[in-house]
């Protein structure tokens, strides 16, 4: 432990972030590096509590509590006051692949369970994690590690998401043979397309592909597997297949009117955003176009926020996010307990960003969509809405119902569909022949062996859509178990 007493000297620094209104003339990334000097400090108010919960990732209240990867937080907290950042930069390896990404866009569970978070503001883990990766590469500590054996068996990966990355990463290191297949034409999956650039710039992206590149994982994009490559061939050209294709089947709106135009997916959004940004910075028109329209954004979770981030940075006239539940409170209730992640009311990026431009907050809380009004060309005109009370029935279990004379008319159009995803695509689980549970892979978490010898999945295909670092957690431990598969045993955590 760095200073005894820091987390009673010292108060939490809030993650820096630019300003929210001029940064809407951008697509760079809106968080902002915190100083080495400040960073010393909130690295000294980790107490390095006996237990730290912080590390112990595991899912409570159907929430992630702690980080999944385990990392090894209170040993680089101390580091970090230190001063010991390569040090640091050790231990932070030694659990995450691809701190780069979660220290900037991780929705940090292990805040919510920092021991201090009972009493006090939580230690800013993420922007510690963060901070320790970019010096890592700005100082030239991270170069290629490449494999001084090959073991000569050969495996194949299905989807360049986290989960792919990640066991592409472990499976190289250990001396296989690793291609992974993309259908996009540039590699990362929601990392690169999803996720937009302000979050997560793509040179981030790049420049961990590019490093996995020269190690010696091969990427084939715009190839998807079950039709430029059938699952067949897959299976007698390697030794062993990981499915990590996401979950990406999105859920429709099931409404009158969906026909109209102007109604569109939030991931066609923001994936045809990001490719006409990266391709040609905008001139190939190849984007949905919002600027001066009115927005609605239809679904309360962090898919629509991005979507008004990115209508912002269009220069739409207006826009408004609908979520079916009511706003959540300011501090934690009864049952959403340390070291449970609070479920409490925050402003997100994209919320603080519609809030300088148009003077409010752009949700609307406990809203539904009744129908869709479309014009006479059949453009999308307006929505119907009407909110609802979210209400609990005898045994417990929530229920909504509509509020009588709440109806209202919005004027829109675009609107844009982020009300989840209904797991991973079928037709490719067919032509393995492995079996499915709930629109997902069928794998036991921690085995993560299908019905078909040989072939595994992990990440989202298999859990559902989730975060980051579930996707790492999921990606590592496959690699350990393919690579026990391929070998009889495993050194791989
Ligand atoms: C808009 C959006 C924003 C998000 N923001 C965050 C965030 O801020 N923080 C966070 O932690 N999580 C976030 N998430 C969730 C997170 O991105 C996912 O949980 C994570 O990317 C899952 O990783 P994965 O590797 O399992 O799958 P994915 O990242 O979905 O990658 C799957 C890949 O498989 C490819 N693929 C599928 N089928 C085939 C095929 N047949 N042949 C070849 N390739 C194929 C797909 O093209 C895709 O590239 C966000 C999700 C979305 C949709
Ligand atoms: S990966 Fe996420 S949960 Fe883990 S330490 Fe980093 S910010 Fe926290």
């Amino acid at each position: 432990m760095g200073k005894a007493t820091g987390f009673m000297e010292y108060t939490r620094e809030k993650p820096k972030e630019r300003n929210p209104l001029t940064r809407t003339n951008d697509w760079k990334e809106y968080s902002a590096p915190f100083s080495d000097e400040m960073l010393s400090k909130q690295g000294a108010r980790c107490m390095d509590c006996g237990t730290p919960f912080c590390h112990m990732g595991t899912e409570l209240e159907g929430t992630t509590a702690g980080c999944p990867i385990n990392n090894l937080i209170p040993e680089w907290n101390d580091l970090v006051y230190r001063g010991r950042w390569q040090e640091a930069l050790e231990r932070l390896l030694k659990t995450n692949n691809f701190p780069e990404f979660t220290g900037r866009v991780c929705p940090a569970p292990c805040e919510g369970s920092c021991t201090l978070a009972i009493s006090d503001p939580a230690v800013t883990i993420k922007s510690i994690e963060r901070t320790i990766i970019d010096k890592g590469f700005d100082n030239g500590w991270i170069s290629p590690r490449i494999p001084a054996k090959r073991t000569g068996k050969k495996v194949a990966i299905i989807g360049s998401g986290p989960a792919g990355l990640a066991s592409a990463d472990q499976l190289n290191q250990a001396g296989h043979s690793v291609t992974v297949y993309e259908r996009a034409d540039r590699p990362g999956g929601l990392l690169m397309y999803g996720i937009p650039n302000m979050k997560l710039e793509k040179e981030i992206v790049e420049r961990r592909i590019n490093l996995l590149n020269e190690e010696g994982i091969d990427f084939v994009v715009n190839t998807e597997v079950g039709k430029d490559i059938t699952a067949e061939e897959l299976r007698e050209q390697y030794d062993s297949v990981i499915l990590c294709t996401g979950a990406q089947k999105q859920r429709d709106l099931v409404i009158e009117g969906r026909e109209a135009k102007g109604i569109h997916f939030a991931m066609d959004y923001l994936t045809t955003a990001t490719k006409s940004l990266l391709d040609s910075n905008f001139e190939d028109g190849q984007f949905i176009d919002t600027k001066g329209k009115d927005v609605i954004v239809i679904g309360g979770g962090d898919t629509g926020a991005d979507c008004v981030a990115t209508a912002l940075r269009q220069e739409c006239r207006s826009v408004v996010q609908f979520g079916k539940h009511p706003q959540l409170p300011e501090t934690r209730s009864a049952d959403n307990m340390w070291p449970a992640d609070a479920n409490v009311f925050t402003m997100d990026y994209a919320y603080e960003e519609a809030a300088s431009k148009f003077g409010s907050d752009p949700r609307q809380y406990s809203i539904q969509t009744k129908k869709v009004v479309s014009d006479d060309k059949g453009n999308l005109k307006e929505l119907h809405t009407i909110q609802m009370e979210k209400l609990r029935d005898e045994t417990g279990r929530f229920y909504f119902e509509e509020i009588p004379g709440t109806e209202k008319i919005w004027p829109a159009q675009f609107v844009f569909i982020a009300i989840g995803f209904e797991g991973t695509e079928q037709p490719l689980l067919a032509q393995f022949g492995v079996e499915t549970q709930n629109n997902k892979v069928a794998a036991v978490y921690g085995e993560y062996t299908t019905n078909v010898e040989g072939v595994y999945a992990a990440g989202d295909a298999r859990r559902g859509q989730s975060l980051i670092v579930w996707a790492i957690n999921e990606g590592r431990e496959v690699a350990r178990e393919v690579d026990r598969y391929l070998m009889g045993s495993s050194v791989l955590p």
